[in-house]
């Protein structure tokens, strides 16, 4: 049995974390141990430890052991467990509000969200059990009685971000469960205890069977080894992955040549429009959320904004303003709004960013500079096709704003990317904006509302290089196969 988070946040001493294998917690000394760190101050947290191929091994063989009976369970029996884990995760939220702070880098805000998130998906998904399971069909063969029925799959492998690193980690291992899947989970090495372990601590203190869930971690830049054991694994039959679309686009081409089914929910370039009819302060409201909600580190965060021409200047001044006044630092302090970037590699790709699109010509309407990892809230005008930020996601708190002469300018500039995951369109007409909103190939957009709008029961996920999958309880068709059963009464007659 793991001790629980809460002497780990108080204590300056970092404290160490074994894996989550089987129902049993590996004794950390047993392993080699990795420094999971403070994204503001860099100062060590907790070591948690560099798991092996052997260890997912082991994993995915106490998945595949625990799966018969878990796919067998009664929707009572898995009800029951769920809404037992909301309550504990509600019972824990300041001291996983306070790991997420010390872990990711979230602010109050962010924390907050992820964990009302989670607590309402584990109270949604509880009760999945109930809904109908198949169908029943016609045959063209008297006394014949057809069923398809879903079937869970079998073993999952999770694979989370860092970045939305609590409710991501949720999501990405209840969906699966909810149908009746096992799983064994790998957070990222930035979030090993947010995305995982504590998850782990949470559905072990609900009585989950041993085996339903497991949580292995590694150390930075292993995962190669893990994800090996995965693929190579018959009893893995899907990977859930939620990451970069580089990772993402890698794990689909090895889930290609083992036939493993994948969930992908990747990056996004998510424009949102603002006509000149719209709201301008309610615009700002929702383009300064969008782009700058946890420091620009969220897929569905607003990477473009494209203003028509009529609300430009006032649209630009005052969300020039408003950025201007968002409160930059620590995140443990619960004032701060923009904290730091997760690590130096960030914070690197955020400066080159932005350097390259001045250097190509763009224009800093506020912000550009940084203080350690915390790099202050970013607003591009001019900014050239030719300019990398133009194309390319920017996991920062940097904003381009375009110029639109029109709606017809403004639709064709937001759809100019080779992402599809999220958009947003702010006018006073809402007819039209729905008009407008078909015709943009994402797979999530919102007419008077921020890029960033999901809903733990919602189908989020994208189009184009943005992923495939969906979430909410349309992850039914990702977490189940349909098989095809029948009876027949009487004597079948064949062709010989
Ligand atoms: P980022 O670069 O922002 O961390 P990634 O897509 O690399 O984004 O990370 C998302 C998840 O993918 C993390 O859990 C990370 O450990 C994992 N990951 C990274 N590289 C690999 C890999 N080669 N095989 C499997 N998982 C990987």
């Amino acid at each position: 049995m793991a001790s629980t988070l809460e002497p780990a946040l108080q204590s300056s001493s970092p404290r160490s974390y074994g894996q989550y294998i089987n129902g049993a917690w590996q004794d950390p000394a047993g392993g080699k141990l990795f420094d999971d760190l403070d994204p503001f101050d860099g100062s060590t947290f907790a070591n948690v430890t560099s798991g092996t191929r052997r260890d997912a091994e082991q994993a995915i063989a106490a998945a595949a052991n625990a799966f018969p009976a878990w796919e067998a369970s009664p929707p009572l029996v898995r009800q029951r467990l769920f809404l037992k884990a909301a309550d504990i995760l509600e019972r824990r939220t300041a001291d996983v509000a306070h790991l997420l702070a010390r872990e990711t880098g979230a602010g109050f805000a962010f924390s907050i969200f992820q964990i009302n998130w989670s607590i309402n998906l584990l109270r949604q998904v509880a009760e999945w059990g109930y809904r109908p399971i198949g169908e029943v069909l016609r045959s063209d063969q008297p006394g014949r009685f057809v069923m398809a029925v879903r079937k869970p799959l079998g073993v999952v492998a999770g694979i989370t971000p860092w970045n939305g690193a609590h409710n991501l980690a949720w999501r990405t291992a209840l969906l699966p469960l909810a149908f009746g899947n096992t799983m064994v989970l790998k957070p990222s090495e930035e979030a090993p205890i947010s995305a995982g372990l504590v998850l782990a601590e949470i559905l072990e203190e609900a009585e989950f069977p041993p085996g339903v869930f497991n949580v292995v971690t590694h150390g930075p830049g292993e995962a190669g080894p893990i994800a090996d054991a995965f693929f190579d694994s018959p009893d893995v039959r899907s990977i859930n992955f939620t990451g970069s679309s580089a990772t993402g686009r890698m794990l689909a081409r090895r889930a290609g040549e083992s036939l493993k089914r994948i969930v992908l929910e990747l990056g996004g370039y998510n424009p949102l429009i603002v006509l000149a009819d719209a709201d301008i302060d309610q615009a700002v409201s929702s383009t300064a959320f969008g782009a700058f909600f946890h420091q620009g580190q969220i897929c569905m965060n607003t990477r473009k904004v494209v203003v028509e021409e009529g609300a430009a200047d006032a649209f630009i001044e005052k969300l020039v303003a408003r950025t201007r006044s968002l409160a930059t630092g620590d995140p443990k302090n619960r004032a701060t709004v923009i904290g730091p970037l997760i690590n130096d590699r960030a914070l690197e790709m955020v400066r080159a960013r932005v350097d390259d699109a001045v250097a190509k010509g763009a224009r800093i309407a506020t912000g550009g500079e940084n203080h350690g990892r915390v790099f202050s809230p970013t607003i591009l005008t001019d900014v050239p096709e030719e300019a990398e930020a133009y194309h390319e996601e920017t996991f920062g708190p940097v904003l381009i704003v375009e110029r639109a002469a029109d709606a017809e300018d403004a639709l064709s500039r937001a759809g100019n990317t080779r992402y599809g995951l999220a958009a947003g369109i702010m006018t006073g007409n809402q007819e039209r904006g729905l008009e407008l909103a078909q015709r943009l190939n994402v797979g999530m957009v919102h007419v008077n509302g921020a890029t960033m709008a999901g809903e733990p029961g919602l189908p989020n996920g994208g189009v184009k290089d943005s992923g495939w999958g969906r979430s909410g309880y349309f992850a039914v068709e990702d977490f189940t196969e349909v098989r095809l059963m029948t009876m027949t009464r009487g004597a079948s007659h064949y062709p010989l």
